[in-house]
């Protein structure tokens, strides 16, 4: 049985990364009929912001990305808080102490800045580690009174005791196998001052103690994979498979996609509104094609783009997923956005976003599905729909100038008066018929007529397909807007 998690901190909102790990998290479990779990990593609480787990949870809900076990639901694994699990990892410390592959460290922080200083000045990066861990306070170091004595105040860390020259293999689904030499990483710290685990530490053992068999998570993670192969041999537990997602990059490629970069371009990094700022949800997206896009990040899903969960769930495949960077597009977001409202039937649309169409309906009465369906092919984001069905509710207010520029050179009150009397006399769906009969006799193209109905309709050239949109509005409305348009402009 495959078990995965997605941990996030609940240190602000989740952004576009955040939910892409908690999406192909998602998608990993059920496509092999797996569990998906929500830990919230929660150990360091001067980086807890208030909200933010609730925001998470919020989040997943409004994606339909529900954990199976987390925090709320709980489970057979839990608390599903780290900051819940203090005693857990008290235990497994205790373990790692005894069999020697951890240790104590009684350095002060300022003992630790000067020798941080000193490395720096002779231009090297400092690190506690087999190298100098002898010059410095720690159970290693001190004789076995003086550390009992400085245990018993409680003043230490606990530190990983990394052995020199090792090869420590990992082993990445997408990247393969990692090699690094054990004299490049450090004796990290497992247990801080206050008794809390650090990162490496507490997700390690939980990660074995809720069974999760593949662990996948963002590239900004894969230089912790060696300690995290260390730790899970200190154990001498298996550890679980690893996937590390390639980095979500800014439009132009160049860095990181960043909260910045989306103020300063016009897009949104959250799935839903943050304090002051707005998300995906507000800006218009629908959940399914939001997390469509996000699917794409990384996930190279073929000639077929447009998918909803369902069949991203059955296709999600570890092997289309892209070692380098995937690039941001925002314009790609809206583009599968469009497709997804665009599968959505009228019905559906009104349903999910009723309020949007209170108006359209008291304008349209029994003719909704009709205008809805026009409207439907021409939004891209539902914030759309105002705009779009405004030419079913309201009379044009203005005239749109470049479309009054373009049609110019056509007689509005001739063309005009033969268009009032072919709507008076024909049924619309006639209306076409008229205009080419009457267009032949008066010498008058097609185009001519068309364009002086829909700026008299919309008032400017563009909006939904005429003939339909005239049937909906209907005759009395469509009259009284051609003789206004007459009025205006003969
Ligand atoms: N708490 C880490 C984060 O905020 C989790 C990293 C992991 O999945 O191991 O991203």
């Amino acid at each position: 049985m495959e078990r995965v998690r997605f941990a996030p901190s609940p240190t602000g909102p989740l952004h576009i990364g955040g939910l892409r790990t908690a999406l192909f998290n998602y998608l990993y479990a059920k496509k092999h009929k797996g569990v998906f779990i929500l830990r919230v990593e929660d150990t360091d609480q001067n980086r807890k912001v208030e909200g933010s787990e609730e925001y998470i949870h919020k989040s997943l809900e409004w994606c339909n990305i529900q954990p199976d076990e987390d925090p709320f639901k709980g489970g057979e694994y839990g608390p599903y808080r780290q900051n819940e699990r203090k005693e857990i990892y008290a235990q497994y410390i205790k373990a790692l102490l005894s069999n020697g592959k951890a240790y104590y460290a009684f350095d002060s922080n300022d003992e630790l800045a000067i020798a941080r200083t000193e490395a720096e000045r002779l231009k090297g990066a400092f690190k506690y580690s087999a190298d100098n861990r002898k010059e410095f306070r720690n159970s290693l170091s001190l004789s076995t009174d003086e550390s009992e004595a400085l245990i018993e105040k409680g003043d230490y860390v606990v530190r990983l005791k990394v052995e020199p020259n090792q090869d420590v293999v990992t082993c990445d689904l997408v990247r393969g196998v990692v090699r690094v030499n054990s004299n490049e990483l450090e004796d990290k710290i497992l247990m801080k001052k206050d008794g809390m685990p650090t990162y490496h530490f507490a997700n390690v053992v939980d990660d074995h103690l809720m069974k999760i068999t593949t662990v996948i998570r963002g590239e900004e993670w894969l230089p912790s994979l060696p300690i995290h192969q260390l730790l899970y041999d200190a154990f001498g537990w298996e550890e679980p498979q690893f996937m590390h997602l390639p980095l979500i990059l800014n439009p132009s490629g160049k860095g990181k996609l960043s909260k910045r970069d989306g103020d300063k371009n016009g897009y949104p990094v959250f799935p839903m509104a943050w304090n002051e700022s707005s998300g995906y949800k507000e800006n218009g997206f629908i959940p399914e094609a939001h997390i469509n896009y996000i699917a794409q990040l990384g996930w190279s899903l073929g000639e077929k783009e447009i998918l909803s969960l369902k069949e991203m769930e059955n296709t999600f495949d570890v092997k289309a997923i892209q070692k380098g960077g995937a690039r941001f597009d925002y314009e790609k977001a809206k583009w599968v956005n469009q497709q997804h409202l665009a599968a959505l039937s009228e019905g559906e649309l009104i349903n999910r976003y009723n309020p949007y169409f209170e108006e359209l309906k008291e304008a349209v009465g029994e003719q909704l599905n009709a205008a809805v369906s026009l409207i439907k092919e021409r939004l891209v984001l539902l914030s759309d729909i105002e705009k779009e069905a405004d030419c079913f509710i309201n009379d044009p207010v203005d005239y749109d100038a470049k479309s009054l520029k373009r049609i110019a050179k056509i007689d509005i009150s001739k063309v005009g008066s033969l268009l009032k009397e072919g709507i008076t006399d024909n049924e619309i769906e006639k209306l076409k018929d008229f205009m080419q009969k009457s267009g032949e006799e008066n010498d008058i193209g097609l185009g001519a007529f068309m364009q002086v109905l829909r700026v008299a309709v919309v008032g400017s050239l563009s909006g939904p397909n005429l003939i339909p949109l005239l049937t909906v509005i209907g005759k009395d409305v469509t009259l009284r807007r051609l003789e206004r348009l007459i009025s205006v402009q003969s």
